[in-house]
C-alpha cells in the first residue's frame, strides 16, 4: 500500500471503528502474524477490531473500494495458516464480538456472536442441561466462529458429528458489504440453494459470519471412559473396528501413540499411565442411564482385552476423566514444545482402512528415517499425522519433508482417503489440494469464489494456488 493510500484507509477504519481498535505499529500487530501453523507468518498493514456488524460491512465496502485484502480473523489457533496475511492488507479481527445473545430453552438453541470461545459456549448451556458437542482439542481458546469457517471436528464427532451438524443460520456479510441471513431457529430448510453449508469451512473465503444460530441437544447425565494400552498400532486400530462392529457408537474414540504420550509427560511434568505402551486409546461413553452405561464400558473393557489390549482403566469420576482429556488435548502442544519444527497432517480415511494405513505409514517413517507421530480422532478415522524434525539437518529435512508429505498422501489416498478431515486448506495444503479434486471440481469452486468476491478482496491466497 502507498503512504498516501495508507494514511486515507486508516483515517477511514477510524471513522467506522474508532481510533483503538485500529492497529497500525507493527509491536501491536505481532500477534496478528500467525496462527497456530509452525513456521508461518505474514505482516498485515493493519488490524481493525469490529464490534458489530454494521462496521464488518462498513469495513468490507471500503476494503472492496480500495482493493485492499481482508483477512477475517478469530482466535488465530488455525492449523493451515488461514488466518495468516499472506497478502498483507486488513486483519478484521472478530475477537471484540464476544457475547452469547440467548439461549433458547423453547426450541434448544443458542444465538451467539462469533468471538465466544468454544469451551466457555458449552459450559453456559451446560447449565441449563444443554449441549453443544463439537469439542476441538484448543476449545479453550478457539472461537464458535472460527470452527464454523474451518467445520471444527473433535473427539466426540463419532457420535455426534462436527459442527456443520448444528449450525441452523447465520448472519454473515460478503465482500462487498452487503449482510445476508441465512437459515433461523429452523430444524427444516430446504428453500433455494444450501448457502449455508457453502460458507461453513470456507475458511473466510467467501462472506464473515457475525451471528450465529446453532442447535443443541440434551445434556448426557453420565460419562464413563476408558483408556486402553496396547503393544502396537495395528492391534490398537483393528480393535477400534471391533468396536464400531460391535454397535456399540461411543461419543469417542481418540488414539495417541507412545511418542504423544511422552511428549506429554515432559511437559505436564507428571508421569502418564501405561508410558510404555505403544499405542492408547481413550473412549468415551456417555448417556442418561448409569447402569446401562457400566454395562456398555464392561462389553467395550472385555472386547479390547479380548482383541489383545494390555489393560483397561476405568475413569468414572469427573477429576480422572478430566486428567485424561488433558492429555489428549496438550499432544499437539508438547510434540511442538519438545520435537522442534513439525508437519502436521490432517488425513481421513474409512475407519475399516486405518489399521493398513498406521502400519504404511510407519513403513514409511522408517524408510526415510524421519520421526512420524500420529495421534487423533481414531474412531472417526480422522488422524493427525506429524511429521517432526527432530535432529535432522536443515538439508536432510529439507530434502525429506517433501518425500514424507507426499508418501502420507499416497497412502491416504490409496485408502480412499482425503488430505484433511478438520484444519482446512488454508496456506500450507493448497499445493495439494489437486491430489484430491479433480480439475473441474476446482473450477467449480473457484467460480463460486469469483461470485462472492469478483475483486478477490476477501482472504485471498487460500485454499486454491
Ligand atoms: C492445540 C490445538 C488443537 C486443535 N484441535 C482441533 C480439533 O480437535 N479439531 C479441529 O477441528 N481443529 C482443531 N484445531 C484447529 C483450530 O483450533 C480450529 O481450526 C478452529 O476452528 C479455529 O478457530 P479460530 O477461532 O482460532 O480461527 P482462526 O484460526 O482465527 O481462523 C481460522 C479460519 O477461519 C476464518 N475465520 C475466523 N473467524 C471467522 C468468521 N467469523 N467469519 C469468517 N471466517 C472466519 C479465518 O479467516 C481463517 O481462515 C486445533 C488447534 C490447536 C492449536
Amino acid at each position: 500500500m502507498t503512504i498516501t493510500k495508507f494514511a486515507e484507509v486508516k483515517d477511514k477504519l477510524i471513522a467506522i471503528v474508532s481510533q483503538e481498535n485500529v492497529l497500525a505499529e507493527k509491536e501491536a500487530m505481532a500477534d496478528y502474524t500467525h496462527d497456530e501453523t509452525m513456521g508461518l507468518s505474514s505482516q498485515p498493514d493493519m488490524v481493525v477490531k469490529a464490534e458489530n456488524t454494521q462496521q464488518v460491512s462498513a469495513i468490507l465496502k471500503l476494503a472492496n473500494q480500495y482493493l485492499i485484502p481482508v483477512v477475517p480473523r478469530g482466535a488465530g489457533t488455525g492449523l493451515s495458516g488461514g488466518a495468516v496475511p499472506t497478502a498483507g492488507g486488513i486483519v478484521l479481527s472478530l475477537e471484540k464480538m464476544n457475547k452469547i445473545l440467548e439461549i433458547d430453552e423453547e426450541n434448544m438453541m443458542i444465538v451467539t456472536e462469533p468471538g465466544v470461545i468454544t469451551g466457555a459456549l458449552q459450559a453456559e448451556v451446560e447449565k441449563k442441561g444443554l449441549f453443544y458437542p463439537p469439542d476441538p482439542a484448543s476449545l479453550d481458546s478457539c472461537h464458535i466462529g472460527g470452527n464454523l469457517a474451518e467445520c471444527a471436528g473433535g473427539a466426540r464427532a463419532v457420535k455426534y458429528g462436527v459442527t456443520k451438524d448444528y449450525v441452523v443460520g447465520f448472519e454473515a456479510v460478503l465482500p462487498s458489504g452487503e449482510i445476508i441471513k441465512l437459515g433461523g431457529k429452523l430444524l427444516k430448510n430446504v428453500v433455494g440453494y444450501d448457502l449455508i453449508s457453502l460458507i461453513i469451512g470456507c475458511e473466510g473465503t467467501l462472506a464473515i459470519i457475525t451471528r450465529i444460530i446453532l442447535k443443541l441437544v440434551p445434556l448426557p447425565k453420565v460419562k464413563i471412559d476408558l483408556l486402553v494400552p496396547f503393544d502396537n498400532y495395528a492391534t490398537a486400530s483393528q480393535t477400534i473396528v471391533e468396536i464400531i462392529k460391535s454397535k456399540v457408537v461411543p461419543a469417542a474414540i481418540e488414539f495417541m501413540d507412545k511418542e504423544s504420550i511422552l511428549a506429554c509427560e515432559e511437559c505436564l511434568g507428571r508421569q502418564l499411565p501405561f508410558r510404555d505402551a505403544e499405542a492408547q486409546i481413550l473412549i468415551e461413553l456417555d448417556g442418561d442411564d448409569k447402569e446401562y452405561l457400566e454395562k456398555q464400558a464392561e462389553m467395550v473393557g472385555e472386547l479390547c482385552l479380548n482383541k489383545g489390549a494390555q489393560d483397561v482403566l476405568v475413569a468414572d469420576t469427573k477429576a480422572n476423566q478430566e486428567k485424561l482429556w488433558e492429555v489428549r488435548r496438550k499432544i499437539s502442544e508438547s510434540l511442538k514444545l519438545t520435537g522442534g519444527l513439525k508437519v502436521s497432517e490432517d488425513i481421513v480415511v474409512p475407519i475399516n482402512q486405518m489399521p493398513q494405513v498406521l502400519s504404511q505409514l510407519q513403513e514409511l517413517s522408517k524408510k526415510l528415517a524421519v520421526k512420524i507421530v500420529c495421534f487423533g480422532h481414531l474412531g472417526d478415522g480422522n488422524i493427525h499425522v506429524n511429521i517432526l524434525k527432530k535432529e535432522l539437518a536443515d538439508e536432510v529435512w529439507n530434502k525429506i519433508l517433501p518425500e514424507a508429505i507426499n508418501g502420507v498422501f499416497d497412502i491416504t489416498v490409496a485408502a480412499g482417503g482425503t488430505i484433511s478431515g478438520e484444519h482446512g486448506i488454508g496456506v500450507t495444503k493448497k499445493k495439494y489440494v489437486p491430489r484430491v479434486l479433480s480439475t473441474a471440481e476446482i473450477n467449480i469452486m473457484k467460480q463460486i469464489k469469483k461470485t462472492f468476491d469478483p475483486n478477490n478482496i476477501l482472504n485471498p491466497g487460500k485454499i486454491f494456488e
